[in-house]
Formats: C-alpha cells, structure tokens, sequence
C-alpha cells in the first residue's frame, strides 16, 4: 500500500490543541491497525526550539536521535507511544539552511533561487521523510494559524503535495474555533467560515473540520458551518473541552467515528478499533483507587505550564501506576528562597526538582532538595536537579561549604558539577549539549535499579554540564551513593541516598519516555513511595 498523507492546519487563534488533536488521531489510527508516523512543520525562523526560553516556547522536547524538538512531538509520542525522530519536526529556520546550503554547493545552478518552488519543495522533501515502505498513513501538522504569512509556503507545498498525491490519498484536516459568546448567548461560525476561506482562496479544500468549543453545538450550527465551509454535515466534528483529562480526547473523537470517517476519506477500509487499553487506563486516572498525593515541582519557569510539559504529565502517568490522584504544587524556586523551604513545602508528600538553566532559582532549588533529604520526604531530582542534589550533598554533608556548578560559579573552590572535556571548547549555543538517547548502566541493589528491573537502560539527555568525577570518592565515602554510570563508568548518570524513603536523581530526562499506558518506572516508583 502507498503511504497515505493527513495534514492538519489550524485556524482563528493558536493554543487550540492542534498537537493533541493530531496525536489523538494517530493514536486511533493506530490502534485500527495502521502504521503511522508524525510529525510537526513549524513556521518560525529558530533552526530548531533548543535556543529558546521556556517562556517563550514552552519546553523543549528531546528525540531519541538527540533533536531537540516542538513539545507537540511529545504529544504523538505519549498518544501512539512510536518515538520520534530528526525527521519529526522541521522549522522554517531548517528548510531555509538546507536550501541555502544546496545553493551553496551549486544545487541549483544557473537558477533564481525562490520560495515557489525551491523553498515549497524542500518542504515536501522534508514531508516525504516520514513516508516510506513502513508507514501507512503520514500525518504533519501545520504550526501556526492560517492566515499568517509564516505558514504561506507550507500551505502551498501541502496544496502541492496533495494535488500529486491524487484523489483518497490525502486528507486535509482543518482543527477551528467555534467560541460561544456569553453576552449573546451564542455560538459563532463566522470564525471558522473566515479560516476556511482562507485556505479555500489559496486551494486548500478541508475535508474535515474538528470544531473547538466549550459546549456542544446544535444541528443548526453544524449545518451552517458545512454549507459555508464547504464540508459535508457529517465531517463537522465537535471537540468539546474534556471534563477530566487530554487523555478523553480520542475516546471524544472516536465516540463521533472521526478515526472511520478519515479512513473512508483516504479509502482505507476502517480495521477493528483496539482501544480497551487506553479506556480503562482513562478510567484509573479518572477514578484512581488509592486517594491522592501531591507533589511539589520546584522549578523557574513555573508561570508558564508548558514549561514542564513532560514532568506533569509523567507524574500524571506515575498517579496512574501508583492508583492515586496526583495533586500538583506547583511552586517557583525563588519564592523557597523568599519565604523558606518548610514554609513552601509543608505537607507534600514529595519533591521534585526537574531541569534548568543558568543561575536564578538554584539556590531556591537546593534548599527544597536539603529539605527533603533532611524531613525524609520522597524526592526525584532530574538533570539540574541531579546537579543541585549533588551540590546539596556536598555543602551540607560533606562540609564543602562553596561546592557549586561552574555554570553557576564559575570560579568554585568545589565545582562538583563542571564541564567535561567533550563540552570544553562548544563555543555555539545551537545543538551542542549532550543530546539525545545513551545507555547506562545501574547498580545492583539501589531504588534504580529495583525501579527499572533491566540493568542497562537508555535514556535521553539535555545537558552540559555533569558530575566531576574529581569529587566522585569524597562524595561517595558520605554515603552518595551512584545508581547509574555511563557504560564506560565514566559519567554519573543517577545518584541515591541509602537511609531514606525514596531519593533518586538522574542527569537524564526519564519524563520524555513515559507514556499514559506505559507509566515511566522511575515516575511510577517516585509516586508510589510518595503515597507511602
Ligand atoms: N543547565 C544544566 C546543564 O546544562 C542542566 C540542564 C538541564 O537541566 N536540562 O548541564
């Protein structure tokens, strides 16, 4: 069978759940027993999010292959559970750099070099990276609104692209806004009439609509929005907002047969739906037997929720595991250094500390991790978080009063976290941490280890800095005790304190791997000694 294509644009505003309507799609699709991959074309000049602040993207998501990535991606990966990779996501930034290069080297020889239709085919280049002899159905998600002028050369090339591909093998999908307007006490199509227009005007056709909205709308306004929009009745689909969790979302779209109707539209014909799996994991989360558990983030970016994406939804995945409903604190680290660490952190019953970067909040981070080393309370530190834990230990424990990161102190008399040679003479900022998956190997007898059950294990990692193995034996010989070690037992990737409850850090991102269905061990075990 040929590689069929879906693409997905947005319309009226952004923050619509695009990537979580897409995910659900490739979560349905898949559990009919198609082969699918994803993934996300955003239209902003950055070559890719890594160079970013949380603020302004949210976080930062890590493939496997050690792209850093759209947090769209994981979305599809947490929704289908099939890993992403480079070919996943692509900005305008890329696509302009890979022609620019390709013009370079004399690629186009004796041409104009222009966006219609070097830049429009590079875009379909980056497209047919997903498809191959493996995938039955390609699903790429537009980033953006319609309507801006980003987005314009990959709506000509998805137009481009679904023109070549022929009739029933491309799908556009169109994901609009139906807002309900309190005063009038109506709902309104003009909205989505508008993005259509829009995309018709450029020969885009939706063929499916999926209407955002905060209640149900009535016959008349799905008759309304198909005979102005072009889209016949029964492919204006309603996605209403979800009572309890993003996890309803396929089983909401499945309920109206979206999964059939796209299958029909792509003439597939619709296989057996599996998705007992996911219904019943949506009914422990919804009505979790064992109670409920709060756990702190301690974090920087904490007025941003998309800043953490991954680490809530892991600890929502770990509630899953452990039966309980998972409260979360979330509390900026400033604020511990203001009022306190007890004063912040009474009552939860864990901590965790997730990643960051540069100084502001550290030491707001250190007093959190002393506070759970010291009450005993269940605590889970990741990437700076494992550094802040390492430098908690070495103040406070062992009497190395100045320990600090050198990206925090430059100048410590104790850097027990500083740049390795590898990372000595990175002068760009773009793609030069160490990226991407890596094994490690895990001591027998520690929480780790008893967490994940196999002795090697491969996880993600974002960083640059890492535990100085100068101070490997001070430390240790306090009781640190080093869960993980890279396989030539050079770097420390996890560390663990005996005679406590439950307290682990890893210099990697656990959270990137954890799936709703899939909890990730360490969240699940975290959890579940927090609801001890
Ligand atoms: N800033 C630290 C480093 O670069 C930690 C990075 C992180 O937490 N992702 O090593």
């Amino acid at each position: 069978m040929n590689c069929k294509h879906i693409f997905v644009t947005g319309g009226v505003v952004s923050s619509l759940g695009k990537g979580l309507t897409a995910a659900s799609i490739g979560l349905l699709l898949k559990q009919r027993g198609y082969r699918i991959r994803m993934q996300k074309l955003d239209p902003y000049l950055n070559v890719d999010p890594g160079t970013m602040s949380p603020y302004q993207h949210g976080e930062v998501y890590v493939t496997e292959d050690g792209r850093e990535t759209d947090l769209d991606l994981g979305h599809y990966e947490r929704f289908t559970g099939i890993p992403c990779d480079r070919h996943s996501n692509y900005t305008t930034g890329r696509i302009y750099s890979n022609v620019i290069a390709r013009e370079r080297a004399g690629g186009y020889l004796g041409k104009t070099v222009q966006v219609i239709p070097h830049v429009t085919d590079e875009i379909k280049l980056a497209i047919r990276e997903i498809e191959d002899d493996d995938t039955d159905i390609a699903i790429t998600e537009i980033g953006g609104t319609a309507g801006d002028i980003e987005s314009q050369p990959y709506l000509e090339a998805i137009r481009q692209y679904h023109h070549e591909l022929g009739p029933g093998n491309g799908l556009f999908i169109h994901l609009t806004l139906v807002p309900y307007i309190r005063a009038a006490g109506e709902m309104k199509t003009k909205p989505s009439q508008q993005s259509v227009g829009i995309l018709r005007s450029i020969g885009i056709v939706p063929e499916l609509l999926i209407c955002r909205c905060e209640r149900p709308f009535a016959e008349e306004h799905r008759a309304k929005l198909a005979l102005f929009c072009g889209v016949r009745p029964e492919h204006v689909i309603e996605e209403c907002d979800v009572a309890n969790s993003i996890y309803e979302v396929p089983l909401e779209l499945m309920r109206q047969h979206v999964d059939e109707k796209i299958l029909r539209l792509l003439e597939l014909t619709p296989q057996a739906a599996d998705m007992a799996g996911w219904r019943e994991m949506v009914n422990r989360l919804i009505q979790p037997p064992n109670g409920e558990v709060e756990i702190a983030v301690v974090g920087k970016y904490i007025s941003l929720r998309d800043s953490y994406k991954s680490i809530y939804e892991a600890l929502t995945h770990g509630g899953i595991a452990a039966g309980v409903r998972l409260k979360i604190r979330m509390l900026e680290s400033e604020e511990i250094e203001a009022d306190g660490a007890a004063e912040k952190l009474g009552g939860v019953h864990g901590i965790l500390v997730p990643g960051g970067f540069g100084v502001r909040g550290v030491e707001g981070k250190i007093a959190a991790i002393r506070y759970a080393r010291e009450q005993k309370i269940p605590f889970f530190g990741i990437c700076l978080g494992m550094q802040c834990a390492v430098i908690e230990f070495a103040r406070n424990v062992c009497g190395l009063a100045e320990a600090n990161s050198t990206e925090i102190a430059p100048g410590t008399p104790h850097p027990v976290i500083s740049l390795l040679d590898a990372q000595r003479d990175v002068t760009d900022m773009g793609g030069t941490m160490r990226l991407g998956a890596y094994p490690c190997c895990l001591m027998p007898g520690t929480k780790a280890a008893a967490a994940y059950g196999p002795s090697e294990i491969q996880e993600r990692h974002r960083h640059r800095y890492e535990f100085n193995p100068v101070f490997r034996e001070t430390l240790e010989s306090h009781g640190l005790v080093v869960a993980g070690l890279s396989p030539d037992g050079h770097l420390v990737e996890a560390v663990e304190l005996k005679d406590h409850p439950w307290f682990v850090a890893c210099q990697y991102h656990p959270e990137f791997k954890s799936t709703p269905v899939e909890p990730h061990p360490l969240f699940a075990a975290f959890v579940k000694a927090a609801a001890r």
